[in-house]
């Protein structure tokens, strides 16, 4: 049935494009020329198991069953830095499900590689556009860092553009796909089941203080805005700790202070501050509790506060009888060795879940590590996971 060898050599073949030579590492963001071949080789790997290959005008590559089937799939785009399997795994587990079912006449399985995933224009671009969650006209105004925009960028793939898919073709969406975290690899377990994709909340916080002089400025007198971001942090942790579980996940990443400098007294301090969890009441409970201490240390210490837009996307649960079947398979494949788990990130199955039942699946990540040139995963932990995926869909079916 699964041909773990075919399987294996196949993400090695996926991995030379745009292998960084420095371990199984691959460069392969989103359009450029590494994931664009990577694509049209997909595409013939997908017409060479039987499948109708299509790539529609976002560059999402499909290998479409006859009739309507489950799809499966993840994406083949990479961080700047990536990993060999982050994505790619996902990918080529489904076409080998879909080879190996075949093989014995069914059920049929589409596969699928979302474009832009990792967020080069947006977040999980490909699969947004797709679902109807982002209108391709703003899409194509979106700029990478490099101040490209998307529509510059999808134009260079233009001419491998075969046409647009209908979503309601397919009965469901499963994707496998690392865990890009500790929790597997701890407990020495093959299998995750994924019960929701935590949501997400991001806004930005400013502090206006008064800018002075380091050396002439009496402690007492100071408007610091770096003090208050300090003070700020260690309240709110202590703070936070009533509400969370540990699960839950939160970030200070970027900050900036103005003017940034070792003399100056920093008059204003900018930071994001974002927030996870499976939960939308605990996001919610945890955001009053983000603004007030804010506003306490404001207060407290004179200076002006200020909040940007709040981002975010709503937490995720995933289907019930999809997820039923990866965890009667997982018993099936790996007994004792799988368990229930959250996602702590976001995945291409977020949005698809607005149009069709999704689940998700995780094998472990070696010491935790995902985007990175070191990510990896046992070869037998591989197969174990595509032998779930493959189960999974024999059991969903009349
Ligand atoms: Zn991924």
């Amino acid at each position: 049935m699964i041909d773990p060898t075919r399987f294996l050599d196949d993400l090695n073949r996926l991995r030379c494009f745009g292998a960084s030579g420095v371990g199984k590492g691959v460069i392969r963001p989103a359009y450029g020329a590494a994931d664009i071949a990577a694509r049209q080789w997909l595409a013939e790997q997908m017409r060479a198991a039987g499948l109708r290959a299509r790539i529609d005008a976002m560059g999402n590559v499909f290998g479409l069953a006859d009739g309507p089937s489950i799809l499966l799939g993840s994406h083949s785009d990479s961080q700047p830095e990536g990993g060999w399997l982050d994505g790619a795994l996902g990918v080529i587990a489904a076409l080998e499900v879909a080879r190996a079912l075949r093989a014995v006449g069914g059920p049929a399985v589409s596969v699928v590689s979302f474009q832009d995933e990792e967020g080069r224009f947006g977040v999980t671009t490909g699969s947004a556009v797709w679902s109807g969650h982002l209108d391709q006209g703003a899409a194509d105004k979106l700029t990478d860092h490099a101040g490209q925009t998307l529509a510059e960028a999808r134009a260079k793939m233009a001419d491998l553009v075969t046409g647009g898919v209908d979503p309601a073709r397919f009965t469901g969406f499963i994707e496998m796909h690392i865990e890009q975290g500790p929790t597997l690899d701890a407990s020495g377990e093959q299998i995750g089941v994924v019960t929701d994709i935590v949501g997400i909340r991001d806004m930005k916080i400013t502090f206006d203080g008064q800018q002075n002089h380091a050396g002439t400025t009496p402690m007492a007198l100071r408007r610091d805005a770096f003090q208050a971001v300090s003070a700020f942090n260690t309240a709110l942790n202590e703070r936070l700790r009533n509400v969370v579980t540990p699960q839950t996940v939160w970030t200070i990443g970027h900050v900036s202070l103005h003017p940034n400098a070792s003399s100056i007294v920093p008059g204003r301090a900018v930071f994001s501050m974002q927030w996870r969890d499976a939960q939308s009441d605990r996001l919610q409970r945890m955001e009053d509790i983000i603004r007030q201490t804010a506003q306490e240390v404001a207060a407290t210490r004179g200076l002006e506060l200020s909040f940007g837009p709040l981002l975010g996307l709503e937490p995720v649960e995933m289907d019930a009888s999809l997820k039923a079947a990866l965890a009667e398979a997982a018993a099936e494949v790996a007994p004792g060795k799988w368990r229930h788990m959250p996602s702590g990130a976001l995945h291409d199955a977020t949005n698809l879940s607005r149009l069709m039942p999704v689940a998700m699946l995780f094998v472990p990540s070696i010491r935790g590590i995902s985007h990175a040139f070191e990510e990896d995963t046992h070869e037998e932990d591989l197969i174990a996971g595509v032998q779930v995926l493959m189960r999974a869909v024999q059991l969903l079916s009349p």
